[in-house]
């Protein structure tokens, strides 16, 4: 039984290799141990279905350790440090993960399964460049001087971090949604024990090494992997401050429930099933090039997924047909093949549940126009599916109302402005959106119509350190990314001083 490493055609790192070693540790505070129960779980090559390595899988007791080694953290040498100091070091922290860019890069890969040169290009490009926006803020964070009515009163705010912060993130975009808590929650002066999701650990825990090796006192940053009861332990820990999760809107759910027993502040990047809608004077070339890019990037487990693909009536064919000719350019494959521009889901749990979305929309009297089922041939080991783009269905199908989080499009035509805004937005979640049109004041006007906390205009799947990201309604509350991210890792504590 092999694994995508036996038979990569890219040069593979050593530390990929040294995976066969045996079980891959966790970090709490400066070590990296085994589970205190000892207690492990096997990581999959989605591309083969085999097991890569087995991790230590942290219960109760290691989430108690790692918390209580980032409350010391907190109250010793990372609470002390010089906010410059601090920024320094999440600086270093960013050097080092370019520095190992391709090895990360590969890691996401095998573990993932997307192709090693998104990975490298985006993943890593988006995680280093979110270290480095972060690793500026420590020295700008500043209280204010409150002018208060009350005579001879000298008040000022200072803006402290939050305290421990409990991380929880999915597996699509493994590194970078594990940074996109991690680094603000640093530069705000938090701790952190970070879980990364059960299909992809890999990444974070070297993420946590390299943290050590930049410099950040031990406690800063505590990895500990598992499933979602590890997270579940995390949630209900009382030492734990904030919850910063990324995941379904299920388990978002259930977060929000626990944390409120102990009050915990909390942030939830959820899901979407995001509209993306093509104007009859948009170019059309360009758009349904991206509409395809939209829905097919990273096999479309991509929380912002253009999956509702809304089209004006009179271009409606030629914008089907061109995301049709997208899906059959694309070369489905393990990621650490460089041919590869569609890699496998994550797990077979993906694979079933995409695939009965597929029979599910059928069954409800929608036509599969291209793709729709699990790939054959060499594939047939790993969890891949087909690019699948879905006509006919109504509004009120599953396949038009649920995230199914994998490469499937449900394209469906629009006749007038009113009807449109009020079809896309006839969804619980409220994510993202798109907008293809050339007329300024039409794309302006959805913009502003649009139910959703991004909206990209003639372009789709656009992120940036500095461009909050996150959800209205039930996709949820709070921002990624920006400074309103780091606002959630703050809290102000005022204080009156009499001078009279
Ligand atoms: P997906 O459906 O995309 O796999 P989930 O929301 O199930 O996403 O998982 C996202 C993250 O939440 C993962 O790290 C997972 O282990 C964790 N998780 C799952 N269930 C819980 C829970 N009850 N409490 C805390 N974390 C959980």
């Amino acid at each position: 039984m092999t694994t995508t490493l036996d038979s990569a055609k890219i040069d593979v790192h050593p530390e990929l290799r040294a995976l066969r070693d045996g079980p891959r540790r966790m970090v709490i505070g400066d070590d990296v141990v085994d589970a205190a129960d000892g207690a492990v779980f096997p990581t999959i090559d989605p591309a083969t279905g085999e097991t890569i390595t087995m991790v230590a899988r942290a219960g109760e007791e290691d989430i108690d350790r790692a918390v209580a080694a980032a409350r010391r953290a907190l109250d010793g040498p990372w609470g002390a440090l010089a906010a410059t100091e601090r920024g320094r070091l999440i600086g270093r922290l960013a050097e080092l993960v370019e520095a190992h860019a391709e090895e990360l890069a590969q890691l996401e890969s095998l573990d993932n399964g997307k192709p090693f040169a998104y990975a490298l290009a985006g993943d890593l490009a988006l995680t280093v460049d979110q270290l480095r926006y972060f690793s500026g803020w420590p020295s700008k964070i500043a209280g204010a001087t409150l002018p208060v009515a009350t005579p001879d009163m000298h008040v000022y705010t200072r803006r402290e971090p939050v305290g421990v912060v409990g991380a929880i993130v999915p597996w699509n975009f493994p590194l970078t949604l594990a940074t996109w808590k991690v680094a603000p929650a640093l530069a705000a002066g938090c701790t952190i024990v970070l879980k990364p999701a059960e299909q992809t650990p890999l990444s974070a825990l070297r993420l946590g090494e390299l943290a050590l090796e930049a410099g950040i006192p031990p406690g800063v940053l505590n990895v500990c992997p598992g499933y979602g009861e590890t997270g579940a332990a995390l949630v209900r820990h009382p030492g734990v401050d904030k919850i910063s999760f990324t995941g379904s809107t299920e388990v978002g759910r259930i977060i929000a429930r626990e944390a409120a027993t102990t009050l915990k502040r909390v942030t939830l990047e959820l899901g979407g099933k995001n509209p993306n809608i093509v104007f009859a004077d948009a170019d059309l070339d360009v758009a349904a090039a991206n509409a395809a890019a939209a829905i097919f990037f990273n096999s479309g487990q991509v929380c912002a997924a253009g999956s509702r693909l809304f089209v004006e009536s009179g271009i409606y064919d030629t914008i089907v047909a061109g995301v049709v000719e997208e899906a059959h350019k694309l070369q489905l494959g393990p990621g650490l093949d460089p041919t590869t521009t569609l890699g496998p889901l994550v797990s077979d749990e993906q694979l079933q549940r995409v695939t009965g979305y597929v029979e599910r929309g059928v069954a409800d009297g929608a036509e599969v126009v291209t793709g729709g089922r699990r790939a054959d041939g060499d594939l047939a080991r790993g969890y891949f599916v087909e690019p699948t783009v879905i006509t006919g269905a109504d509004d009120g199908a599953v396949v038009c109302r649920e995230e199914i989080f994998g490469p499937v499009v449900v394209a469906t035509p629009f006749d007038s402005l009113e009807e449109l805004a009020r079809r896309a937005n006839d969804n619980p979640y409220g994510l993202a959106a798109g907008v293809w049109t050339n007329d300024v004041r039409k794309a302006h006007r959805f913009a502003a119509l649009l139910q959703a906390g991004t909206v990209w205009v003639n372009c789709f799947n656009q992120y940036d350190a500095t461009a909050p990201f996150g959800g209205f309604k039930q996709s949820g509350y709070g921002r990624d990314n920006g400074r309103s991210a780091l606002e959630a890792y703050l809290a102000d504590k005022t204080v009156w001083t009499n001078l009279a």
